[in-house]
């Protein structure tokens, strides 16, 4: 088996899961900018942290023969404070031209608010401004539904913006038909616990069919699960589904979407 984790936060993980991937099949991983776990009190914790995306992780996953690749932004649980926000946004085009930078992401909303709506205006208007994908975070606490279309709004605000570049993670059964319908890509978040389990993911696949997403485990400080992509792999062949099927969603899929940013190479599987 071989996939690509299109969203994991390896800042938040042990080197030990970097190995667990390999082993698991993972040919790339892509690691969207978030929350550290704590709220920072800069933005020059945000310049170290685009330090640690773009420089560290890559070496740590290097080690294992495992391309490592980022997104950029602040996210949108910090996003309420907007100058602190404005000042993060003014360092991320230094960044943009390294070489496994992908695009502007995790933006999105977390409680939406004025404010986080007005910051995820100014990511927009930043990916429009240097032809980035983007990669969109959607409440979980808050009313998806309701965070999802304020969200979908924004990006069909911005004529510049092409909706075949731009992905909505986090979809559920409520959300994801509305994005498919808007000519977005879909992400599906694999929880343990909580939120999406492998067995609803497979059953929206199932319903809604397999144009357009991809799965991810968006593993971070939280309880979570590196290998929720194979595993999910593994409920499909439970069910009956073909080793085709299976790559396409777990491999060719994300290699598709990540590969409208020529920097991204296609792992040889
Ligand atoms: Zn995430």
């Amino acid at each position: 088996m071989r996939y690509i984790e299109p969203h994991a936060h390896m800042v938040s993980r042990v080197t030990d899961d970097y190995v667990h991937m390999v082993t698991a099949g993972c040919a790339a991983v892509c690691e969207p900018a978030f929350w550290a776990g704590y709220d920072r009190s800069s933005a020059a914790g945000f310049y170290d942290y685009f330090r640690q995306l773009t420089e560290h992780e890559p070496k740590r996953a290097a080690k294992f023969g495992l391309p490592h690749y980022c997104w950029l932004c602040i996210n949108p649980k910090e996003s309420e404070d907007v100058k602190l926000a404005d000042d993060v946004l003014a360092i991320i085009p230094e960044f943009l031209d390294r070489p496994t930078v992908l695009g502007i992401g995790e933006i999105g909303l977390n409680k939406n608010s004025r404010n986080e709506i007005t910051v995820l205006e100014k990511h927009v208007d930043l990916a429009a401004r240097h032809n980035q994908l983007i990669l969109v975070h959607t409440p979980h606490l808050e009313d998806k539904l309701k965070g999802t279309r304020l969200i979908m709004d924004v990006i069909r605000n911005d004529s510049r913006i092409q909706p075949g570049r731009v992905i909505i993670d986090h979809v559920e059964e409520h959300t994801v038909q509305m994005v498919l319908d808007a000519g977005l890509w879909a992400g599906m978040t694999l929880y343990p616990e909580s939120k999406c389990s492998p067995a609803r993911a497979v059953d929206m696949v199932e319903r809604y069919g397999d144009e357009r997403i991809w799965m991810n485990c968006a593993c971070d400080w939280g309880v979570s699960d590196p290998l929720a992509v194979p595993k999910t792999a593994l409920e499909m062949r439970k069910r009956g589904h073909s080793a085709a099927a299976i790559d396409k969603l777990i491999f060719q899929n994300p290699a598709r979407f990540l590969a409208q940013c020529p920097k991204f190479k296609i792992p040889e599987g």
